[in-house]
């Protein structure tokens, strides 16, 4: 049961509704009471939010602008990109993380309603696993998703984010490079109990292929690497 679309989707959703939500939504918070592994993998999540917003942003103004955030957790991108004036459809396989991201988008994004101009939009948020969203949107982002997909499966899911994106698509994954394909090994003799599921590596170059197979070809690249966080960030664009 390794496969994503068989048993291991089953385990990744049921993860993120129970235990993972807990602990995500802790990391993807702003309390104290997170360890120091915790806090790093925090401080590097959200450089990666930043650059994701920057990346987006210096491409002119995003007021207007359709933008699919799929497997949203709870809504560190879609909040930011909401109060840009993005138009956001915002989308997570868990249940428990999309409730989450909509009660924070409530609390921030109206809190002090008669200073903002323009006036964000809420995101519209909605319970679906990536393989079974459509529609078109200026923008597809899908950030820290990957790690759940295995490169057989990951392959599909770019071609299938690729077709719902009409000008860009930004993805952030878990680079498979010696070092951290090392770390990730010794991290699986010691497993910690609240790592209940796989965490899978991604190859830029399968990635970049996957892309260029889709009719899409990278424009940017980025790295974002703390202690115990590392992620690759790329925007593409159609070839
Ligand atoms: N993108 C968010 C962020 O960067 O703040 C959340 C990242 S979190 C590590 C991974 C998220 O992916 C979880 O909320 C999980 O429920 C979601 N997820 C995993 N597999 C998914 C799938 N097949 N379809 C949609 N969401 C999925």
């Amino acid at each position: 049961a390794e496969e994503v679309g068989g048993g291991d989707k089953e385990v990744v959703r049921e993860y993120f509704n129970n235990n993972g939500f807990q602990r995500w939504k802790k990391i993807y918070g702003d309390t104290d009471d997170v360890n120091k592994v915790q806090l790093d993998i925090r401080l590097g999540h959200s450089k990666t939010v930043e650059n994701v917003m920057k990346m987006l942003t210096e491409e002119g103004s995003l007021q207007g602008v359709t933008v699919c955030d799929a497997g949203c957790g709870t809504g560190c991108l879609s909040i930011p990109l909401a109060k840009e004036g993005a138009v956001v459809s915002a989308s997570d396989i868990s249940a428990s993380m999309v409730a989450e991201a909509q009660k924070q988008a409530q609390e921030e994004l109206f809190k002090d309603k008669d200073d903002q101009s323009p006036a964000p939009v809420m995101p519209k948020f909605e319970v679906k696993d990536l393989e079974s969203l459509d529609g078109k949107y200026d923008t597809v982002v899908c950030l820290d998703v990957m790690i759940h997909y295995p490169q057989s499966k990951a392959d599909g899911m770019i071609a299938h984010l690729a077709s719902l994106a009409e000008n860009r698509l930004i993805l952030s994954f878990a680079p498979k490079t010696f070092y951290y394909d090392l770390l990730k090994r010794i991290g699986e003799l010691f497993p910690g109990p609240s790592k209940a599921t796989r965490a899978y590596l991604h190859a830029e170059a399968d990635v970049e292929r996957a892309l260029q197979k889709a009719g899409w070809k990278i424009r940017k690249r980025g790295l974002i690497a703390t202690q115990f966080y590392f992620a690759k960030l790329i925007e593409a664009v159609p070839a």
